[in-house]
Protein backbone atom coordinates (compact mmCIF):
# COMPACT_ATOMS: atom_id res chain seq x y z
CA UNK A 1 0.00 0.00 0.00
CA UNK A 2 1.23 3.32 -0.56
CA UNK A 3 1.24 6.16 1.29
CA UNK A 4 -1.78 8.38 1.60
CA UNK A 5 -1.47 12.12 0.37
CA UNK A 6 -2.56 14.93 2.79
CA UNK A 7 -5.33 15.69 1.05
CA UNK A 8 -6.40 12.07 0.95
CA UNK A 9 -6.28 11.81 4.42
CA UNK A 10 -7.86 15.24 4.64
CA UNK A 11 -10.83 14.18 2.69
CA UNK A 12 -11.43 10.81 5.67
CA UNK A 13 -11.44 13.15 8.04
CA UNK A 14 -13.49 15.84 6.91
CA UNK A 15 -15.99 14.36 4.39
CA UNK A 16 -18.76 11.89 4.70
CA UNK A 17 -21.14 9.87 2.53
CA UNK A 18 -22.68 6.59 3.85
CA UNK A 19 -20.92 3.52 3.09
CA UNK A 20 -22.41 0.00 1.76
CA UNK A 21 -22.60 -2.22 4.16
CA UNK A 22 -21.77 -5.16 1.65
CA UNK A 23 -17.93 -3.68 1.45
CA UNK A 24 -17.93 -2.31 4.80
CA UNK A 25 -19.45 -4.89 7.09
CA UNK A 26 -19.71 -8.57 5.08
CA UNK A 27 -20.85 -10.04 7.98
CA UNK A 28 -23.72 -8.38 8.49
CA UNK A 29 -25.08 -9.55 5.33
CA UNK A 30 -25.28 -13.29 7.04
CA UNK A 31 -26.95 -11.68 9.96
CA UNK A 32 -29.24 -9.97 7.91
CA UNK A 33 -30.23 -12.80 5.44
CA UNK A 34 -31.31 -14.44 8.51
CA UNK A 35 -32.92 -11.80 10.74
CA UNK A 36 -35.56 -11.56 7.47
CA UNK A 37 -36.74 -14.69 7.48
CA UNK A 38 -38.25 -13.72 10.01
CA UNK A 39 -39.89 -10.52 8.55
CA UNK A 40 -40.78 -12.33 5.36
CA UNK A 41 -43.45 -14.32 8.06
CA UNK A 42 -44.68 -11.23 9.49
CA UNK A 43 -45.14 -9.84 5.71
CA UNK A 44 -46.89 -13.00 5.08
CA UNK A 45 -49.00 -13.88 8.22
CA UNK A 46 -49.86 -9.84 7.64
CA UNK A 47 -51.36 -8.47 4.64
CA UNK A 48 -53.66 -6.03 6.05
CA UNK A 49 -53.84 -3.64 9.26
CA UNK A 50 -56.22 -6.55 10.86
CA UNK A 51 -54.05 -9.21 10.35
CA UNK A 52 -50.90 -7.65 11.48
CA UNK A 53 -52.61 -6.82 14.55
CA UNK A 54 -53.64 -10.14 15.22
CA UNK A 55 -50.01 -11.24 14.77
CA UNK A 56 -48.41 -8.85 16.99
CA UNK A 57 -50.58 -9.50 19.50
CA UNK A 58 -50.20 -13.45 19.01
CA UNK A 59 -46.32 -12.56 19.01
CA UNK A 60 -46.59 -10.07 22.21
CA UNK A 61 -48.47 -12.93 24.47
CA UNK A 62 -46.11 -15.66 23.87
CA UNK A 63 -43.51 -13.41 24.85
CA UNK A 64 -45.32 -12.80 28.20
CA UNK A 65 -47.12 -9.71 27.25
CA UNK A 66 -50.26 -8.70 29.40
CA UNK A 67 -53.25 -6.08 28.28
CA UNK A 68 -52.39 -2.92 30.02
CA UNK A 69 -54.42 -2.74 33.17
CA UNK A 70 -54.71 1.28 34.69
CA UNK A 71 -55.06 -0.11 38.38
CA UNK A 72 -52.31 -2.17 38.01
CA UNK A 73 -48.82 -1.08 39.52
CA UNK A 74 -45.93 -1.93 37.11
CA UNK A 75 -42.21 -2.26 37.77
CA UNK A 76 -39.29 -2.33 35.35
CA UNK A 77 -39.36 -5.01 33.01
CA UNK A 78 -43.22 -5.48 32.71
CA UNK A 79 -44.65 -5.88 29.34
CA UNK A 80 -47.75 -4.45 28.05
CA UNK A 81 -50.12 -4.22 24.98
CA UNK A 82 -53.22 -2.38 23.67
CA UNK A 83 -55.15 -2.42 21.29
CA UNK A 84 -57.27 -0.16 19.12
CA UNK A 85 -60.28 -1.37 17.27
CA UNK A 86 -58.64 -4.30 16.29
CA UNK A 87 -56.77 -2.25 13.71
CA UNK A 88 -54.13 -0.38 15.94
CA UNK A 89 -51.41 -1.60 18.74
CA UNK A 90 -49.41 -0.14 20.97
CA UNK A 91 -46.65 -1.83 23.37
CA UNK A 92 -44.62 -0.98 25.98
CA UNK A 93 -42.36 -2.41 28.15
CA UNK A 94 -41.44 -0.74 30.93
CA UNK A 95 -38.28 1.52 31.79
CA UNK A 96 -35.67 1.89 35.20
CA UNK A 97 -36.04 5.61 34.71
CA UNK A 98 -39.34 7.38 36.08
CA UNK A 99 -41.62 7.97 33.45
CA UNK A 100 -41.23 11.81 34.62
CA UNK A 101 -38.12 11.74 32.82
CA UNK A 102 -39.75 10.68 29.29
CA UNK A 103 -40.04 7.77 27.23
CA UNK A 104 -38.98 6.41 24.22
CA UNK A 105 -41.52 6.18 21.55
CA UNK A 106 -41.38 4.11 18.28
CA UNK A 107 -44.13 4.84 15.57
CA UNK A 108 -45.03 2.64 12.81
CA UNK A 109 -48.03 2.08 10.39
CA UNK A 110 -49.62 -1.33 9.22
CA UNK A 111 -51.84 -0.06 7.10
CA UNK A 112 -50.77 -0.08 2.96
CA UNK A 113 -51.99 1.24 -0.55
CA UNK A 114 -54.30 -1.36 -1.63
CA UNK A 115 -58.19 -1.60 -3.68
CA UNK A 116 -61.05 -1.75 -0.76
CA UNK A 117 -64.45 -3.36 -2.35
CA UNK A 118 -66.79 -0.68 -2.28
CA UNK A 119 -69.95 -0.83 -0.05
CA UNK A 120 -72.03 -2.25 -2.64
CA UNK A 121 -69.56 -4.02 -4.62
CA UNK A 122 -71.20 -7.07 -6.32
CA UNK A 123 -71.87 -6.76 -9.91
CA UNK A 124 -72.96 -9.12 -13.53
CA UNK A 125 -71.91 -7.61 -16.96
CA UNK A 126 -72.50 -9.80 -20.20
CA UNK A 127 -72.10 -13.28 -17.72
CA UNK A 128 -69.40 -12.29 -15.60
CA UNK A 129 -69.12 -11.34 -12.32
CA UNK A 130 -67.11 -8.49 -10.40
CA UNK A 131 -66.15 -6.40 -7.34
CA UNK A 132 -66.41 -2.45 -7.45
CA UNK A 133 -63.39 -1.17 -5.42
CA UNK A 134 -62.42 2.04 -4.50
CA UNK A 135 -58.26 2.38 -4.29
CA UNK A 136 -56.61 3.55 -0.62
CA UNK A 137 -53.73 5.42 -0.69
CA UNK A 138 -51.29 6.39 -3.54
CA UNK A 139 -51.57 3.98 -6.11
CA UNK A 140 -50.45 3.92 -9.87
CA UNK A 141 -53.51 2.19 -10.87
CA UNK A 142 -51.99 0.27 -14.02
CA UNK A 143 -49.47 -1.49 -11.84
CA UNK A 144 -52.84 -3.23 -10.36
CA UNK A 145 -53.82 -5.00 -13.63
CA UNK A 146 -53.11 -8.60 -14.80
CA UNK A 147 -51.64 -9.62 -11.38
CA UNK A 148 -53.08 -12.17 -9.21
CA UNK A 149 -54.60 -11.14 -6.46
CA UNK A 150 -55.98 -11.95 -2.92
CA UNK A 151 -59.05 -10.91 -1.16
CA UNK A 152 -58.76 -9.92 2.88
CA UNK A 153 -60.93 -8.80 5.97
CA UNK A 154 -63.63 -9.16 8.18
CA UNK A 155 -67.57 -8.86 7.22
CA UNK A 156 -70.67 -9.27 9.71
CA UNK A 157 -73.96 -10.97 9.70
CA UNK A 158 -77.16 -9.68 10.91
CA UNK A 159 -76.64 -11.94 13.64
CA UNK A 160 -73.60 -10.07 14.89
CA UNK A 161 -71.16 -13.07 13.50
CA UNK A 162 -68.21 -11.69 12.35
CA UNK A 163 -66.24 -14.11 9.14
CA UNK A 164 -62.84 -13.98 8.14
CA UNK A 165 -61.74 -13.93 4.95
CA UNK A 166 -58.49 -14.72 3.87
CA UNK A 167 -58.71 -15.93 0.34
CA UNK A 168 -55.78 -15.96 -2.81
CA UNK A 169 -52.97 -16.60 -0.17
CA UNK A 170 -52.96 -20.51 -0.13
CA UNK A 171 -51.49 -21.95 -3.51
CA UNK A 172 -54.49 -24.22 -3.59
CA UNK A 173 -57.19 -20.94 -3.31
CA UNK A 174 -57.90 -19.27 -6.32
CA UNK A 175 -57.02 -15.83 -6.89
CA UNK A 176 -58.43 -12.33 -8.25
CA UNK A 177 -57.71 -10.77 -11.55
CA UNK A 178 -58.35 -6.83 -13.16
CA UNK A 179 -58.22 -7.60 -17.13
CA UNK A 180 -56.53 -4.57 -19.25
CA UNK A 181 -56.71 -5.10 -23.00
CA UNK A 182 -54.87 -6.97 -25.50
CA UNK A 183 -51.81 -4.81 -27.77
CA UNK A 184 -53.74 -5.14 -30.87
CA UNK A 185 -56.78 -3.39 -29.71
CA UNK A 186 -55.04 -0.83 -27.19
CA UNK A 187 -53.99 1.91 -30.31
CA UNK A 188 -56.60 4.31 -28.15
CA UNK A 189 -55.98 3.46 -24.38
CA UNK A 190 -52.36 3.67 -25.51
CA UNK A 191 -52.76 7.10 -26.31
CA UNK A 192 -53.79 7.96 -22.70
CA UNK A 193 -51.33 9.06 -20.22
CA UNK A 194 -49.65 6.58 -17.81
CA UNK A 195 -51.74 7.94 -14.66
CA UNK A 196 -54.91 7.18 -17.05
CA UNK A 197 -53.64 4.13 -18.85
CA UNK A 198 -56.18 2.48 -16.19
CA UNK A 199 -58.92 4.35 -14.95
CA UNK A 200 -60.27 3.95 -10.95
CA UNK A 201 -63.65 3.08 -12.29
CA UNK A 202 -61.51 0.96 -14.47
CA UNK A 203 -60.16 -1.56 -11.42
CA UNK A 204 -62.66 -4.05 -11.17
CA UNK A 205 -61.94 -7.21 -10.13
CA UNK A 206 -63.23 -10.38 -11.60
CA UNK A 207 -64.73 -12.61 -9.50
CA UNK A 208 -66.88 -15.86 -11.25
CA UNK A 209 -67.77 -16.28 -14.97
CA UNK A 210 -70.44 -19.20 -14.19
CA UNK A 211 -74.19 -18.72 -14.70
CA UNK A 212 -76.65 -20.21 -12.16
CA UNK A 213 -78.37 -23.22 -14.00
CA UNK A 214 -81.90 -21.80 -14.92
CA UNK A 215 -83.55 -20.32 -18.01
CA UNK A 216 -84.38 -16.52 -17.80
CA UNK A 217 -83.16 -15.01 -14.62
CA UNK A 218 -81.97 -11.51 -14.18
CA UNK A 219 -77.81 -11.99 -13.35
CA UNK A 220 -77.35 -15.77 -13.01
CA UNK A 221 -73.60 -15.49 -12.24
CA UNK A 222 -73.96 -12.88 -9.60
CA UNK A 223 -76.36 -15.39 -7.54
CA UNK A 224 -73.92 -18.09 -8.54
CA UNK A 225 -71.21 -16.16 -6.99
CA UNK A 226 -73.67 -15.63 -3.94
CA UNK A 227 -75.08 -18.94 -3.59
CA UNK A 228 -71.31 -20.35 -3.23
CA UNK A 229 -70.24 -17.31 -0.62
CA UNK A 230 -73.18 -18.03 1.13
CA UNK A 231 -72.19 -21.89 1.07
CA UNK A 232 -69.12 -21.15 2.42
CA UNK A 233 -69.60 -18.16 4.87
CA UNK A 234 -73.24 -17.76 5.55
CA UNK A 235 -73.43 -14.40 4.57
CA UNK A 236 -75.95 -12.39 1.85
CA UNK A 237 -75.17 -9.43 -0.72
CA UNK A 238 -76.95 -6.57 2.16
CA UNK A 239 -73.74 -8.13 4.59
CA UNK A 240 -71.47 -6.13 2.39
CA UNK A 241 -72.52 -2.89 3.64
CA UNK A 242 -71.40 -4.73 7.56
CA UNK A 243 -67.83 -5.50 6.05
CA UNK A 244 -64.20 -4.53 4.95
CA UNK A 245 -62.61 -6.10 2.60
CA UNK A 246 -59.06 -5.48 0.80
CA UNK A 247 -57.55 -6.71 -2.42
CA UNK A 248 -53.85 -7.08 -2.62
CA UNK A 249 -51.51 -8.79 -4.45
CA UNK A 250 -51.56 -12.47 -3.95
CA UNK A 251 -49.01 -14.55 -2.90
CA UNK A 252 -45.90 -14.85 -0.58
CA UNK A 253 -42.81 -12.50 0.00
CA UNK A 254 -39.86 -13.78 -2.50
CA UNK A 255 -36.19 -13.09 -1.83
CA UNK A 256 -35.30 -11.37 -5.20
CA UNK A 257 -31.56 -11.28 -6.98
CA UNK A 258 -29.10 -14.39 -7.67
CA UNK A 259 -27.27 -13.33 -3.96
CA UNK A 260 -31.01 -13.06 -2.31
CA UNK A 261 -30.46 -10.14 -1.09
CA UNK A 262 -33.35 -7.99 -1.89
CA UNK A 263 -37.48 -8.70 -0.94
CA UNK A 264 -40.30 -8.27 -2.95
CA UNK A 265 -43.33 -7.92 -1.19
CA UNK A 266 -46.87 -6.72 -0.70
CA UNK A 267 -47.12 -3.90 1.93
CA UNK A 268 -43.40 -3.06 2.96
CA UNK A 269 -44.43 0.22 2.86
CA UNK A 270 -45.15 0.17 6.08
CA UNK A 271 -44.19 -3.45 8.00
CA UNK A 272 -40.44 -2.81 7.10
CA UNK A 273 -40.58 -1.01 10.27
CA UNK A 274 -43.27 -2.14 12.06
CA UNK A 275 -41.50 -5.54 12.40
CA UNK A 276 -38.23 -3.82 12.97
CA UNK A 277 -40.04 -2.00 15.80
CA UNK A 278 -42.45 -4.89 17.12
CA UNK A 279 -39.25 -7.12 17.10
CA UNK A 280 -36.98 -4.47 18.92
CA UNK A 281 -39.90 -3.66 21.25
CA UNK A 282 -39.85 -7.60 22.34
CA UNK A 283 -36.33 -8.06 22.43
CA UNK A 284 -35.73 -5.14 24.72
CA UNK A 285 -36.01 -6.69 28.14
CA UNK A 286 -34.25 -4.09 30.86
CA UNK A 287 -34.83 -0.65 28.75
CA UNK A 288 -33.17 2.60 30.34
CA UNK A 289 -36.75 4.87 29.45
CA UNK A 290 -39.89 2.80 28.92
CA UNK A 291 -41.01 2.29 25.58
CA UNK A 292 -44.03 3.02 23.63
CA UNK A 293 -44.00 0.78 20.40
CA UNK A 294 -47.13 1.95 18.19
CA UNK A 295 -48.21 -0.13 14.96
CA UNK A 296 -50.99 2.03 13.78
CA UNK A 297 -53.28 2.48 10.94
CA UNK A 298 -54.91 5.30 8.26
CA UNK A 299 -51.34 6.46 7.53
CA UNK A 300 -51.84 6.11 3.31
CA UNK A 301 -54.71 8.54 3.98
CA UNK A 302 -53.56 11.03 6.27
CA UNK A 303 -53.70 9.64 9.42
CA UNK A 304 -57.29 10.45 9.47
CA UNK A 305 -60.08 8.26 11.64
CA UNK A 306 -59.84 6.97 15.15
CA UNK A 307 -57.48 4.48 14.58
CA UNK A 308 -55.10 6.78 12.63
CA UNK A 309 -52.31 8.87 14.44
CA UNK A 310 -54.47 12.03 14.12
CA UNK A 311 -56.93 11.15 16.70
CA UNK A 312 -56.53 10.73 20.11
CA UNK A 313 -56.13 6.82 21.01
CA UNK A 314 -52.38 7.68 21.36
CA UNK A 315 -52.59 10.51 23.91
CA UNK A 316 -55.10 8.59 25.75
CA UNK A 317 -52.80 5.56 26.39
CA UNK A 318 -49.72 8.10 27.33
CA UNK A 319 -52.53 9.70 30.01
CA UNK A 320 -53.45 6.30 31.29
CA UNK A 321 -49.52 5.65 31.60
CA UNK A 322 -48.76 8.67 33.10
CA UNK A 323 -51.69 8.35 35.61
CA UNK A 324 -50.97 5.23 36.90
CA UNK A 325 -47.40 6.19 37.52
CA UNK A 326 -48.65 9.52 39.55
CA UNK A 327 -46.49 11.43 37.33
CA UNK A 328 -47.25 14.33 35.42
CA UNK A 329 -48.70 13.85 31.79
CA UNK A 330 -47.05 16.79 30.48
CA UNK A 331 -43.60 16.70 32.02
CA UNK A 332 -43.14 13.11 30.46
CA UNK A 333 -43.97 14.41 27.12
CA UNK A 334 -41.55 17.34 27.04
CA UNK A 335 -38.80 14.80 27.65
CA UNK A 336 -40.53 11.79 25.68
CA UNK A 337 -37.88 11.08 22.40
CA UNK A 338 -39.80 9.50 19.47
CA UNK A 339 -38.97 7.85 15.99
CA UNK A 340 -41.58 8.32 13.39
CA UNK A 341 -40.72 5.19 11.12
CA UNK A 342 -41.35 5.28 8.11
CA UNK A 343 -39.96 4.37 4.57
CA UNK A 344 -38.25 6.68 2.18
CA UNK A 345 -38.19 6.14 -1.88
CA UNK A 346 -34.92 4.71 -2.88
CA UNK A 347 -32.92 5.34 -5.57
CA UNK A 348 -33.76 3.79 -8.48
CA UNK A 349 -30.92 3.86 -11.28
CA UNK A 350 -33.28 3.14 -14.10
CA UNK A 351 -35.19 6.84 -13.00
CA UNK A 352 -32.07 8.75 -12.05
CA UNK A 353 -33.90 12.34 -12.90
CA UNK A 354 -36.13 12.14 -10.30
CA UNK A 355 -33.57 11.87 -7.59
CA UNK A 356 -31.12 14.48 -6.21
CA UNK A 357 -27.84 11.79 -5.88
CA UNK A 358 -26.51 13.90 -3.18
CA UNK A 359 -29.52 13.39 -0.59
CA UNK A 360 -31.00 10.31 -1.49
CA UNK A 361 -31.49 7.61 0.01
CA UNK A 362 -29.69 3.36 -1.35
CA UNK A 363 -30.26 0.11 -1.07
CA UNK A 364 -27.89 -1.40 1.14
CA UNK A 365 -26.42 1.57 2.87
CA UNK A 366 -28.83 1.07 6.13
CA UNK A 367 -31.63 2.96 7.59
CA UNK A 368 -32.49 6.45 6.56
CA UNK A 369 -32.57 9.24 8.85
CA UNK A 370 -34.82 12.09 7.64
CA UNK A 371 -35.16 15.25 8.86
CA UNK A 372 -37.87 16.77 7.19
CA UNK A 373 -40.89 15.25 5.14
CA UNK A 374 -43.31 17.22 3.07
CA UNK A 375 -42.72 19.29 0.05
CA UNK A 376 -42.93 22.88 -1.14
CA UNK A 377 -41.35 24.68 1.21
CA UNK A 378 -41.28 21.72 4.05
CA UNK A 379 -45.26 22.30 4.09
CA UNK A 380 -46.96 19.11 6.11
CA UNK A 381 -44.07 18.41 7.44
CA UNK A 382 -42.18 17.87 10.85
CA UNK A 383 -38.74 19.75 10.30
CA UNK A 384 -36.91 17.60 13.47
CA UNK A 385 -34.85 20.21 14.90
CA UNK A 386 -30.34 20.10 15.11
CA UNK A 387 -30.59 19.01 18.75
CA UNK A 388 -33.34 15.83 18.06
CA UNK A 389 -31.30 15.29 15.22
CA UNK A 390 -28.04 14.94 16.94
CA UNK A 391 -29.26 12.79 20.00
CA UNK A 392 -30.53 10.09 17.24
CA UNK A 393 -27.66 10.12 15.10
CA UNK A 394 -25.43 9.74 18.78
CA UNK A 395 -27.14 6.70 19.62
CA UNK A 396 -26.60 5.17 16.25
CA UNK A 397 -23.26 5.91 16.20
CA UNK A 398 -22.40 4.51 19.43
CA UNK A 399 -23.93 1.36 18.80
CA UNK A 400 -22.42 1.36 15.27
CA UNK A 401 -25.77 1.66 13.09
CA UNK A 402 -25.27 1.76 9.07
CA UNK A 403 -27.42 4.61 8.31
CA UNK A 404 -27.31 6.96 5.41
CA UNK A 405 -29.14 10.49 5.26
CA UNK A 406 -32.58 10.67 3.21
CA UNK A 407 -34.83 12.70 1.59
CA UNK A 408 -38.85 11.10 2.11
CA UNK A 409 -41.82 9.19 0.45
CA UNK A 410 -43.62 10.37 -2.03
CA UNK A 411 -41.95 13.59 -2.57
CA UNK A 412 -44.82 15.44 -0.51
CA UNK A 413 -46.20 13.30 1.48
CA UNK A 414 -46.02 13.54 5.33
CA UNK A 415 -45.46 10.77 7.82
CA UNK A 416 -46.70 10.78 11.46
CA UNK A 417 -44.39 12.65 12.69
CA UNK A 418 -46.06 15.71 12.76
CA UNK A 419 -48.92 14.25 15.07
CA UNK A 420 -46.27 12.90 17.26
CA UNK A 421 -44.88 16.51 17.31
CA UNK A 422 -48.21 17.92 17.73
CA UNK A 423 -48.15 16.53 21.09
CA UNK A 424 -45.02 18.28 21.94
CA UNK A 425 -42.53 15.59 22.06
CA UNK A 426 -39.57 15.96 19.77
CA UNK A 427 -39.31 13.31 17.14
CA UNK A 428 -37.63 12.87 13.84
CA UNK A 429 -38.34 10.31 11.34
CA UNK A 430 -36.13 7.21 10.72
CA UNK A 431 -36.73 4.63 8.23
CA UNK A 432 -35.74 2.01 5.27
CA UNK A 433 -35.38 2.65 1.73
CA UNK A 434 -38.16 0.87 -1.09
CA UNK A 435 -37.92 0.85 -4.23
CA UNK A 436 -41.18 0.74 -6.17
CA UNK A 437 -42.89 1.87 -3.45
CA UNK A 438 -47.00 1.97 -3.51
CA UNK A 439 -46.81 -0.48 -6.20
CA UNK A 440 -48.51 -3.96 -5.97
CA UNK A 441 -44.72 -5.40 -5.13
CA UNK A 442 -41.96 -3.11 -3.34
CA UNK A 443 -38.61 -3.86 -3.19
CA UNK A 444 -36.09 -3.64 -0.06
CA UNK A 445 -33.22 -5.14 0.89
CA UNK A 446 -32.30 -7.19 3.58
CA UNK A 447 -29.18 -5.30 5.03
CA UNK A 448 -31.58 -2.20 5.46
CA UNK A 449 -34.48 -4.14 7.20
CA UNK A 450 -31.49 -5.25 10.07
CA UNK A 451 -29.94 -2.07 9.93
CA UNK A 452 -33.35 -0.53 11.05
CA UNK A 453 -33.77 -3.56 13.89
CA UNK A 454 -30.41 -2.50 15.17
CA UNK A 455 -31.20 1.43 15.05
CA UNK A 456 -34.36 0.67 17.03
CA UNK A 457 -32.51 -2.21 19.60
CA UNK A 458 -29.97 0.84 19.87
CA UNK A 459 -32.77 3.20 20.68
CA UNK A 460 -34.49 1.02 23.06
CA UNK A 461 -31.14 0.28 25.21
MN1 LIG B 1 -46.78 5.16 1.92
MN1 LIG C 1 -45.37 4.84 4.83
Amino acid sequence: MSKKTKAQELQEQLTWSAPHIGKDAPDHKEKALKYCEGYKQFLNAGKTERECVKEAVHMLKKAGYKPFDRTASYEPGDKVYYVNRRKAIIATTFGKKPLSEGLHINGAHIDSPRLDLKPNPLYEKEDIAYFKTHYYGGIRKYQWATIPLSLHGVIYKKNGDAVTVNIGEDPADPVFYISDLLPHLAARQNQRSLAEGIKGEELNILIGSIPYPEKGLKDPVKLKVLQILNEKYGIVEADFYRAELEIVAAGPARDVGFDRSLIASAAHDDRVCAYPALRAELDTLHPTYTTVTILTDKEEIGSVGNTGLHSDYVRHYLEYLAENAGVSYKDMLQHALCLSSDVSAAFDPTFPDVYEAGNSCYLGKGCVLTKYTGARGKSGSSDASAETMSKVIGIMEAHNVYWQAGKVDEGGGGTVAQFIAGMNIDVVDLGVPVMSMHAPMEIVSKMDVYEAYNAFVAFYK
